[in-house]
């Protein structure tokens, strides 16, 4: 395929502002390519050559060698690229226009094809150590020079990390039902190969390839993450054993990082929930599960919690995080020892079990773990009142836990990949005071402190993710409760991610002083949900204005366990304030 017709439908996707309609353009793209090339296509659109966990490299260009390369392709001075950007506010606009300016637009010879754009991507994201810069210019301007202006708009874009189409993976997933199944009604198998493989790409090619069948039977494999089970919230406990359909297996909450553990015999892989490998940040780990997992292949999660090396007590999340911070991993796990409590089980010996019942895989689970100091199954009990759960929360609570999560024991209480469903619940001390529960939000922007405050940021903006279109609409303006180590810390962690223009998926009346890269997740509590004139979060719903957070606090915690995609998003927020609403 020509790389022009990929960009010609990016520049219509981008003008139109209903989400079926952009669907309904990528779905006409992905007919015409070849099933070969059916991956890129993909892998071009989300912005990303392969999934984190494949270990590749990124593309990720900073904005300052992305000036070098419009400026060395359109052969004009840096600064003139510098001022457009700033006028434009998008290097790919800037690139358009210079390109289109300059002789070299009448020159392309050959046709660009989605293949050679996406090698010499791959071959630019490869290039490291020493010349490494020089060589992804010269990379990159080689193949601005073969391009028309529209389309280097839009390898600018994708090799920055800004092509906003507003087609998330969902959007992508309808696309391709509707490309290659002639309808959406397929989305949900899409969705669930997708959850169960994590590469999106590959499911694309499999169903263009191979039809829907085939991509009905992708299923758990040793080696490739699978995307994890969520769990919904709710305080009362009489509505949760309702939920879970009257019996449950009601389990401490541990404070810790979800591993995602894949062993296949000497060879032992840790995941994130992010589908980040993180094999290398906890050594000790592997050793434990190497001594303490008696399966030969299998795939495990659990929680893994920070312990006080003197006493060997819990210690909360954020002691684990300053570990992961650290880049002295063997003198950090003597520092903050860890404990695994290992509480679900998805494959074992060639046996894919995410379709199993709960209970038959905390049996198998019992059976493969070898219970020591250091490794551990979650403590739970299955019950079917009430009063028995909460007693349980309360013994968790004493304990030193976050609280319970309750899970639905009935036939159909299966791993369901992907999802957040009514199969987990959790329940939280948190729930019971305030808001019903705290939130997690993309930091987007800051307005600068004054008196005291000078120096560092004096409010931070916040904003949740809008999964329908892949935007962050701000939900809050957190300015109290701050210590100063919190301000520092937000100095320094946010001062590199200072962008020069805002981006365009963040959506915000307000105008920050600062506008930031969203990619940091911070944990919020409010004293409730309302509806406000000036946040933008979920206004096309709501119908009166958007959602906001009333009286929003930072709790210290930062969550980054969790990539801004996977903050709380406006469904879900839309859902609390319902909830809200229904207890008053
Ligand atoms: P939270 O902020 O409450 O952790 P979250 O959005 O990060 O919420 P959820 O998926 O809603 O995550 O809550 C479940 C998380 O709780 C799991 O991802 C896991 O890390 C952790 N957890 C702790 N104990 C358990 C347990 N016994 N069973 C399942 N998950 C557990």
């Amino acid at each position: 395929m020509r790389y022009e017709r990929l960009a010609r439908a990016y520049e219509e996707i981008e003008s139109t502002s209903g989400a079926l309609d952009k669907i309904a353009i990528f779905a006409e793209v992905l007919k015409e390519a070849e099933a070969a090339e059916i991956d890129r296509v993909i892998a071009l659109t989300m912005g990303k050559l392969f999934p984190d966990w494949k270990g590749e490299p990124e593309i990720g260009i900073a904005e300052k060698m992305a000036v070098q390369v419009v400026a060395s392709a359109a052969s004009v001075p840096e600064k003139r690229v510098h001022e457009l950007l700033r006028s434009l506010g998008d290097i790919g606009a800037a690139a358009e226009e210079l390109l289109s300016e300059s002789v070299q637009a009448t020159l392309w010879a050959d046709e660009l094809t989605v293949n050679r754009v996406f090698d010499t991507l791959y071959q630019t994201a490869k290039a490291s150590g020493q010349g490494s810069s020089r060589e992804k210019v010269s990379l990159l301007v080689g193949l601005l020079s073969e391009a028309q202006p529209l389309e280097a708009k839009y390898i600018l874009r994708t090799v920055t990390g800004s092509l906003r189409l507003g087609l998330g993976h969902m959007g992508m997933i309808d696309a391709l039902a509707i490309a290659f199944t002639g309808g959406r009604e397929t989305r949900g198998d899409i969705e669930r190969a997708f959850n169960v493989c994590s590469d999106l790409g590959y499911v694309a090619r499999l169903l263009a390839e191979k039809g829907i069948d085939a991509v009905r039977s992708i299923s758990v494999e040793v080696g490739r993450p699978i995307r994890m089970m969520a769990a919904k919230k709710l305080s009362d406990p009489v509505e949760i054993m309702q939920k879970v359909g009257g019996r449950a297996l009601v389990e401490y909450k541990y404070d810790g990082e979800r591993l995602q553990v894949h062993k296949d015999d000497d060879e032992i892989v840790l995941f994130s929930r992010r589908q980040e490998r993180i094999t290398d940040q906890y050594p000790d780990v592997v050793e434990y599960v190497r001594k303490h997992v008696r399966s030969k292949r299998c795939v495990i999660e659990g929680e893994c919690v920070a312990i006080d090396p003197g006493t060997g007590e819990m210690r909360p999340f954020q002691e684990l995080m300053r570990r992961k911070r650290k880049t002295d991993i063997e003198e950090m796990s003597k520092e903050v020892p860890v404990r695994l409590f290992f509480f679900d089980v998805l494959y074992v010996e060639d046996r894919d079990v995410t379709g199993r019942p709960m209970l038959e895989r905390r049996s198998i689970l019992e059976k493969i773990i070898d219970v020591s100091r250091d490794v551990r199954l979650t403590t739970g009990e299955v019950t079917d009142s009430a009063e028995r759960l909460e007693e349980i929360f309360m013994a968790a609570l004493d304990t030193g836990h976050e609280g319970v999560i309750a899970k639905a024991v009935h036939e159909h209480s299966t791993y369901q990949a992907g999802s957040r469903s009514w199969l987990w619940i959790k329940l939280k001390a948190s729930y019971t005071e305030g808001m019903s529960d705290s939130v997690d939000l993309v930091i987007v922007g800051a307005l600068h402190g004054r008196g005291k405050r000078t120096g560092v940021y004096g409010a931070i903006l916040a904003a949740a993710y809008d999964d329908e279109t892949d935007t962050f609409p701000t939900v809050c303006k957190i300015g109290t409760g701050f210590t100063d180590e919190m301000l520092q810390e937000f100095k320094e962690r946010l001062e590199p991610l200072v962008a020069e223009t805002r981006d365009p998926r963040i959506i915000s009346d307000i105008e920050a002083d600062v506008w930031f890269e969203p990619r940091l997740v911070i944990e919020v509590l409010g004293d409730e949900i309302t509806v406000s004139p000036i946040h933008p979060a979920g206004r096309d719903k709501i119908g009166e204005g958007g959602l906001a957070i009333r009286f929003p606090r930072f709790t210290g915690r930062w969550r980054d366990d969790k990539d801004p995609t996977q903050a709380t998003t406006v469904s879900e927020m839309i859902e609390l304030f319902e909830q809200q609403r229904g207890e008053r």
